[in-house]
């Protein structure tokens, strides 16, 4: 097969530019990843160890629950401290210890997904805080500290100023074209090459400057600017499209970042659902340039989704 040739692209809308070296792409991975160590204490996400007092929310069936949102004991931010005010809580989403979510039924997965929504709804009540972020480290590369499966809601007043800028070219894109540029990005991945899966519903590729190895994006076709929007039936394709990607993943033994994309005060922002496994590691092109190199191109990484 021909070495292809590396390419420099740029991302969608924001500044930032990447190089794909598809000629540099060893198979994806030769090496276990993860020493999980054995542990010395119970673990905190267990059952037994869950103190009622730190529960904010729970999602049960019967009279147990399967999904908690309780607060973080050891957070950055709080909202009783006005020089970095904010709120974290952490999401278990399991009581099994080792169950992974790309192991949980589809059901499970949207659950997952619905209490992300409950906690947004419920932190953007609070007008002093801005910005709403739900994420998942799965894996010690991707800086999770403990495997029982958990999410994490990290809200603070800044909004970051990446996201500042995103929104503003968005709105200029807005401005000069009448339309969402996430809407059209949409249309154009899924007739290309690094289309996943599509329904009426949903859309995910994997986008055109990935800066990760299998980087994976999951949007609503409906525009709407975060995920308390979702209806019933949008948040059961995304739980089946995030399984597939998911899985995927696992086959690859790789450690994974995902986040909303999710302003909640910016009607014009499309909502999504960014996977980033963390295989490579960032080094001194990344570091020192802000360049970034991937060797496994994204028409590569959706052709391995799609198998
Ligand atoms: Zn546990
Ligand atoms: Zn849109």
């Amino acid at each position: 097969m021909p070495i292809q040739k590396s390419e420099i692209r740029k991302a969608y809308l924001l500044d930032k530019y990447v190089i794909i070296t598809p000629g540099r792409a060893k198979r994806p991975r030769d090496i276990k990843e993860e020493t999980i160590v054995s542990r010395t204490e119970p673990c905190p996400f267990c059952p037994e160890k869950i103190y009622q007092k730190n529960i904010v929310d729970k999602i049960s069936s019967g009279n147990k629950w399967h999904i908690l949102s309780i607060k973080n004991i050891f957070p950055a931010v709080t909202l009783t401290n006005k020089k970095a005010y904010g709120s974290q809580e952490v999401i278990i989403e399991t009581p099994d210890h080792i169950k992974e979510i790309a192991d949980f039924n589809s059901a499970g997965i949207e659950d997952v997904l619905r209490m992300y929504a409950r906690r947004t709804e419920k932190l953007s009540k609070n007008k002093n805080l801005d910005y709403i972020l739900c994420f998942k480290n799965q894996g010690s590369k991707a800086g999770a500290s403990i495997i029982h499966s958990h999410s994490q809601v990290f809200a603070t007043k800044i909004i970051p100023p990446v996201l500042r800028e995103e929104a503003r070219l968005a709105e200029s894109y807005n401005i000069k074209h009448g339309r969402c540029p996430y809407c059209d990005i949409i249309k154009n991945e899924i007739k290309s090459k690094r289309k996943i899966c599509s329904d009426k519903l949903i859309a995910a590729f994997t986008p055109y400057a990935s800066e990760y190895h299998y980087e994976a994006w999951i949007f609503p076709r409906r525009h709407l600017d975060n995920i308390t929007q979702l209806n019933r039936n949008e948040i059961k394709s995304i739980a089946g499209t995030l399984k597939i990607i998911l899985k995927k993943l696992q086959v690859l033994d790789l450690s994974f970042n995902f986040y909303l994309h999710n302003v909640i005060t910016d009607k014009h922002q499309h909502f999504y659902i960014k996977i980033q496994p963390r295989d490579s590691v960032w080094a001194g092109v990344e570091l020192g340039s802000g360049l970034v190199i991937n060797s496994v191109s994204p028409e590569e990484a959706a052709k391995y989704y799609r198998k």
